[in-house]
């Protein structure tokens, strides 16, 4: 059983008390993990860390910052063996999902290293004669970053990245059900050289989550506060933010449309629309759960679909590569079980996979899903998927739009031109032409609108969240007042 600590002012210790929790593994039922089940005063002692460290940590150059986020780049890379069999252990994820994880974290840190020379200000026409007006952004203060298991390394980096890149102190709250993968993120920043109290670590029993996560919230020196989760937690969070009037950024669930048009080159919508619908067995907030597929051509993009669908190898991470691992939990079988029923008695057709009665959960499509069914409005977070025959753009338009979430989404169309005003008409903060509803890159403006949350990671975009925008003049001539 692996094992990991807190770290508070730079130093890796056990809860107040020594409390701890353990995660189990999601097949075998076995121990994967025990961590701190961290206190209030843990919580607030991680705070006071990070508020201790930032007015050094803000007056820092871009140099020095670079380079240790350069360097716990390298560090999560080494690492890469670690971090396959910790999310192996405690979420049941595939190695193929892991190492991609790692991949696109070290990314992250990379692009949060080149980032530290690009926060720029403007100089802006004042109508004061002799006033030189700025824009500047400065450091925030402490950043709270709360990351969800799903994709573990890569939103565990992201919640703190740019944040430390522009000169903020911060404190990452891991999950309860990847302590210990959490726990290697911050085992290669300490490695990367960042100084005592710069980045700060806790982990907390499932049950003490409301208590401990409203104490960060409400601490004076919490200047910013993230969150990546579910939609339902997003609102109790967007509340504690709102009571506390801390900015927030929100990224929650999803329930992402690839619209597959009546032109599309079915090659790349099907092998698309797999990728985006099964990669880590679906659990991912850009997953593709809602299959639109133009009726004029249908027939033969089912028929396509289910066929690769049905090749792809399912089983235990753990003994081999396998391209559907675990689910995370025995109630994201039921969740999924529940809605595969449901559809089947409101009229929906299985195409291939199933119920399952172990988290090993074989690809699943239902095919002909109307409004009627849940699977047509809720997030399976799973490897099970609903597929809704339309006639014609509009209505493969109207489809997308029939939903409260709006992070990813996806078109295939051979005309890039009516792809384009799809695209356009689509309410999602992010959509692919002819590429799956999967895809992140560090440097983009990642983020989703309506219940899917608000505020963007990514490049500039996350430059502009975890930074104050300043207003500063300098009078530079004698300046004329009415009195
Ligand atoms: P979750 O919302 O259940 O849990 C996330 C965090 O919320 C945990 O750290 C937990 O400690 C905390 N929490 C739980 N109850 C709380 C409470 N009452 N008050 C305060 N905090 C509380 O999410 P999850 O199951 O870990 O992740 C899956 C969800 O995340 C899916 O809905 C998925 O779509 C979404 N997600 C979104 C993105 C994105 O970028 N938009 C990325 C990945 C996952």
């Amino acid at each position: 059983m692996q094992e990991t600590t807190l770290l508070i002012r730079g130093e890796r210790c056990a809860a107040t008390g020594n409390a701890s929790f353990e995660r189990r593994n999601p097949i075998s039922g076995e121990a994967a993990s025990r961590a701190p089940a961290a206190t209030l005063d843990d919580a607030r002692a991680a705070c006071d860390a990070a508020a201790a460290a930032f007015p050094a940590w803000a007056e820092t150059g871009p140099t020095e910052r670079r380079a240790l986020l350069l360097k716990a780049a390298h560090a999560l890379e080494a690492r890469a063996d670690r971090f396959i069999a910790a999310m192996a252990a405690e979420t049941g994820a595939s190695p193929a999902w892991a190492g991609f994880n790692v991949h696109l974290a070290a990314g992250m840190l990379q692009e949060a290293a080149a980032l530290t020379t690009q926060i720029s200000g403007q100089v802006i026409p004042s109508d004061v004669p002799g006033s030189l007006a700025m824009g500047i952004r400065q450091p925030a203060g402490v950043v709270l970053g709360i990351a969800p298991w799903n994709a573990p390394v890569i939103l565990g980096v992201r919640a703190i990245a740019t944040p430390l890149a522009c000169g903020n102190t911060v404190v990452l709250k891991g999950s309860e059900l990847c302590p210990v993968t959490h726990g290697l993120i911050v085992e290669a920043l300490i490695e990367g050289g960042f100084p005592a109290g710069v980045v700060n670590f806790l982990t907390n029993a499932p049950e003490d989550a409301p208590a401990i996560v409203e104490a960060l919230i409400a601490h004076e020196a919490v200047r910013r506060v993230n969150f990546t989760g579910s939609t339902r937690v997003g609102r109790i969070i967007a509340g504690t933010c709102a009571k506390y009037l801390k900015p927030a950024v929100l990224e929650l669930g999803g329930k992402a449309p690839v619209l597959v048009l009546d032109d599309a080159d079915l090659d790349a919508a099907v092998n698309g629309t797999a990728f985006g619908a099964f990669a880590n067995s679906g659990q991912i907030c850009m997953s593709t759960e809602r299959i639109i597929v133009d009726e004029a051509i249908a027939d033969e993009f089912v028929a396509r679909l289910a066929a690769k669908a049905r090749a792809l190898p399912l089983g235990d991470p753990r003994h081999g590569p396998v391209v559907l691992g675990s689910v995370v939990d025995m109630a994201a079988v039921e969740r999924c079980n529940a809605m595969i029923e449901d559809a089947l008695a409101k009229g929906a057709t299985l195409v291939c996979g199933g119920k399952a009665d172990s988290t090993l959960m074989p690809a699943t499509l239902l095919d002909r899903v109307t409004p009627e069914m849940a699977i047509y409005h809720e997030e399976t977070f799973g490897p099970v998927k609903g597929i809704v025959r339309v006639a014609g753009v509009d209505a493969a338009v109207a489809c997308a739009n029939d939903n409260p979430f709006g992070l990813s989404s996806a078109v295939f169309s051979r005309d890039v031109a009516k792809a384009w005003e799809v695209a356009r008409r689509v309410r999602a903060g992010i959509c692919h032409i002819n590429g799956p509803t999967v895809h992140d890159e560090a440097q983009m403006p990642f983020g989703g609108v309506n219940d899917s949350g608000y505020g963007r990671f990514g490049g500039q975009a996350g430059v502009a969240e975890f930074t104050e925008l300043r207003w500063i003049t300098v009078q530079t001539r004698p300046r004329h007042y009415p009195f």
